[in-house]
């Protein structure tokens, strides 16, 4: 038996105990996993610096922050979360008890990329506790220093046997997808998101596929661009660029293009310095592949700032390029690193038309003082999410659900929306063993008197108060016990 077989094969054991489901179990779990980020800070930062080389500072503010605040959520609302929902009911359920139990779908498989691993791969191994699951947590191999710290620090942490943690690379992450899981919960590229979805297949496994694309962001000329060009510059400059849902290029009108320019440079000295390279807030592309995949991306657009680089130290400094053409090599994938290419546009109509002509992105960005333009752009376009006058900050709402739609995924996580992902919403009708005269009308014989009762009784809504629904089901039951003995008996 692998070793990707034998985790799976515990945590299903391991999950059968049942010892995943009480509340106190899942809050326990939650704990400690907060406790992990307080207590060993400077070691994931430490690996952080070394994959990444990020800030102990950034760490805390894309990492670990959102996750002891998604944990918080999660603890404080787990009750809630957990607790029967009840649902409308129709004449002919009036009398029943009608609601959605949460259930644990059993053992999760979470696959993380590697740009935010913390972030990406707790964040759902977060719902994955919180609905009462097991979970086989399989970081990214090429994040190489933090995937062997999860590795470490997880078991100490949280139940190993629940929540064991598999590393190694593709071979291992195949193992893994040949094994029956009840969900899988993926994270990385849209290529690699068709192999699992087909490995998924069959067995028959729901998948949540959070995956990536060209994400657009359009810059109406009449706003403020300085203050629209510093937020897309965060936003695109961030983790050097390899974040999923940055800004992947601007659409903006040719009469603005100088000045984008101009506001992208000025924001760029501000965050970064005059020289990036030395500056501890900018990160590095993470690996050598990576950087000559995106350094390919400039051969054929014209630089309009940055493009300094070591291939040494896998530093790229950022960069835009202008006057970028559609058929050109850095818009045809998802770039993933600091380059910001400007496409001119003769407005919003081309704007919208040029992103309908593409895959839906992950996420959508526009810029503007006014609000039809916003409108236009949510009414007209389909996108994961969409932010106005802002980058990435979506990310950080748990109230909204993050996710992709088309090429850019399935499914959703995020609070509450993690744990519906990783429940199963289980209907349920509980009905008494009395008032059989209602369900006569449903018996063979049918009749033509038998369905105009059950059309009445199943297409009325009873949107009535408690004291209605009262009153009507003592009516109910007086025609239960009567009329319909008459009619139908
Ligand atoms: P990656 O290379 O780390 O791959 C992710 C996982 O897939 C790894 O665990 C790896 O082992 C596995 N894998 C890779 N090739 C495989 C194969 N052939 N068969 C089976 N498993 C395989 O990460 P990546 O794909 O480079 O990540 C970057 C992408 O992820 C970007 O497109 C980005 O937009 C996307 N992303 C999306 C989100 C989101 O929340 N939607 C977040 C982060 C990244």
């Amino acid at each position: 038996m692998s070793r990707e077989q034998q985790a799976v094969e515990r945590a299903r054991r391991a999950f059968f105990t049942g010892r995943s489901k009480p509340l106190e179990h899942r809050i326990r779990q939650l704990r400690n996993l907060q406790q992990l980020f307080i207590a060993r800070q400077k070691e994931i930062s430490e690996a952080l610096k070394k994959d990444l080389n990020k800030s102990e500072v950034s760490t805390q503010m894309y990492e670990t922050l959102g996750l002891e605040g998604e944990i918080n959520l999660a603890i404080k609302s787990l009750k809630e979360w957990t607790a029967p929902r009840s649902v409308e009911k129709t004449l002919l359920t009036l009398s029943d008890t009608v609601y959605i139990q949460p259930e644990p779908l059993g053992v999760v498989l979470i696959i993380g990329a590697w740009n935010y691993p913390w972030a990406i791969t707790i964040k759902p191994l977060i719902g994955a506790i919180a609905a009462g699951n097991a979970a086989v947590v399989k970081p990214s191999e090429v994040c190489v220093h933090t995937s062997k710290l999860m590795e470490e620090l997880l078991p100490l942490y949280i139940d190993k046997e629940l929540y064991p943690v598999v590393t190694g690379g593709v071979p291992e992450t195949q193992e893994l997808l040949r094994q029956r899981f009840d969900h899988i919960f993926y994270t990385g590229n849209s290529m690699v998101g068709k192999l699992v979805m087909g490995a998924a297949a069959k067995h028959l496994t729901p998948v949540t596929l959070e995956l990536g694309g060209k994400s657009p962001c359009y810059i109406d000329k009449n706003c403020d661009i300085d203050l629209a060009c510093r937020r897309v510059t965060w936003g695109k400059y961030t983790n050097c660029g390899q974040t999923c849902i940055a800004p992947d290029y601007i659409l903006c009108e040719p009469s603005i293009q100088d000045q984008v320019i101009e506001a992208v440079k000025q924001s760029i000295k501000e965050f970064y310095t005059d020289d990036p390279k030395t500056c501890p807030d900018y990160g590095r592309i993470i690996n050598q592949r990576h950087f000559k995949r995106v350094m390919a991306m400039t051969e054929d657009s014209t630089i309009a700032l940055g493009g300094e680089n070591d291939e040494s130290d896998c530093f790229i400094a950022p960069t835009v390029l202008r006057d970028v053409k559609p058929e050109a090599k850095v818009m045809q994938e998802e770039i993933f690193g600091p380059l910001l290419p400007i496409l001119p546009v003769s407005g919003l109509d081309e704007a919208i038309k040029f992103i309908n002509q593409g895959e839906k992105p992950l996420a959508l960005y526009v810029f503007t003082p006014n609000d039809k333009v916003i409108k236009r752009m949510i009414d007209e376009t389909s996108s994961g999410g969409v932010v106005a006058n802002d980058c990435l900050v979506h990310y950080s709402v748990s109230t909204l659900p993050f996710g992709g739609v088309g090429n850019s995924g399935m499914g959703c996580y995020l609070g509450k929306f993690s744990f519906d992902q990783l429940s199963h919403l289980r209907g349920c009708l509980i009905k008494q063993l009395k008032m059989e005269g209602v369900n006569s009308m449903r018996y063979p014989p049918h009749t033509e008197k038998k369905l105009s009762w059950a059309r009445m009784f199943i297409l009325k809504n009873p949107n009535l108060g408690w004291m209605g629904r009262m009153v009507l089901l003592a009516i109910l039951a007086v025609v239960a016990a009567v009329a319909l003995q008459k009619y139908f008996l």
